[in-house]
C-alpha cells in the first residue's frame, strides 16, 4: 500500500496536534491542523465585531463566509505550517484563551462547518495527510485507513494547556483553563452538526499516563502496519 490518510480526533488539549505533527514529519506527510481553521474564522468574527461576550450575530457570520479565505503556508525555516487569514499570518493570534472561548460556538454553525470541511476534503485528495480535529474520522475522511481517537482526563489536559499558556506569557488562572476545556468538551460533544464522537473503526488512545515518546511509538506502529497493509 502507498500513502494513506490518517485521522486523529479527540477532546481539546489531548495532544492530538503534537502526535499528528510528529507522525507527518516522520512519514513525510502533510500535517493539517483543522482546529486552526475554526480558530481563524473565530478571529475574523472577533475582528469584525460579529462575536463578543455580549452577542453573536450568526447570520452576519454566515453572510461573511465568502469573504473569509484560509490558507496554510510553511517557510522551510518554520517548524510547522502557519494559517493565513485573508493573506495575513494569524498563527500567533489564534491560540489565546479569548479565541478558545469563542471557537466552539462558532464551530456549531452548519455553514461554517460545510465551508471548512469542503476545503479539508480538498487537502486530502492526494492522501499522504495527517489531519487532527473533532470530525476528521467521521465526516472529513470517513474512509481514512487509520483513525485514532485520543483522550485524557480533563484535569490532565487542563494542566498541560495551562503550562503551555504560561510559557507563552499569558496571565491566566488554572481554573479558567479547566473551565474552558470543560465548556468546549460540552459544546463539541452535544452540537447537532458533526458532534465529537469516536468513529466506530477508530482506535482509542488514553494518554493520561503516557509520555510523548510512548505515545508517538504507539501511533507510529499503527501507521506502519496500515501502510504495509498488515491490519
Ligand atoms: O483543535 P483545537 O482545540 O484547536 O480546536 C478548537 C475548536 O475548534 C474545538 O474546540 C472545536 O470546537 C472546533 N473544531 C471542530 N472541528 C474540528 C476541529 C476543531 O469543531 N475538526
Amino acid at each position: 500500500m502507498g500513502r494513506i490518510t490518517i485521522a486523529i480526533d479527540g477532546y481539546s488539549s489531548t495532544g492530538k496536534s503534537t502526535v499528528a505533527k510528529q507522525l507527518a514529519d516522520y512519514l513525510g506527510y502533510v500535517y493539517v491542523d483543522s482546529g486552526a481553521m475554526y480558530r481563524a474564522v473565530t478571529l475574523y468574527a472577533m475582528q469584525q465585531g460579529i462575536i463578543s461576550k455580549a452577542h453573536f450575530d450568526t447570520s452576519k457570520l454566515i453572510a461573511s463566509l465568502p469573504e473569509i479565505h484560509l490558507k496554510f503556508y510553511k517557510e522551510p525555516s518554520w517548524n510547522k505550517a502557519h494559517i493565513f487569514l485573508n493573506g495575513k499570518d494569524v498563527e500567533d493570534k489564534i491560540r489565546n484563551l479569548e479565541v478558545s472561548e469563542f471557537v466552539s460556538p462558532v464551530a456549531t454553525i452548519h455553514e461554517v462547518r460545510a465551508k471548512l470541511v469542503a476545503q479539508q476534503k480538498q487537502m486530502g485528495l492526494e492522501k499522504g495527510v495527517v489531519m487532527d480535529g473533532r470530525d476528521i474520522g467521521t465526516v472529513v475522511f470517513p474512509k481514512a485507513e487509520l483513525k485514532i481517537f485520543m483522550n485524557a482526563s480533563a484535569e490532565e489536559r487542563a494542566q498541560r494547556r495551562y503550562k503551555e499558556l504560561l510559557e507563552r506569557g499569558e496571565q491566566i488562572k488554572f481554573s479558567e483553563v479547566l473551565k474552558n476545556i470543560q465548556a468546549r468538551d460540552h459544546i463539541d460533544t452535544t452540537r447537532d452538526d458533526s458532534p465529537l464522537v469516536k468513529a466506530a473503526d477508530a482506535i482509542d488512545i488514553d494518554n493520561s499516563e503516557m509520555n510523548l515518546e510512548d505515545q508517538f511509538h504507539t501511533v507510529l506502529q499503527l501507521a506502519k502496519d496500515r501502510i504495509a497493509g498488515r491490519v
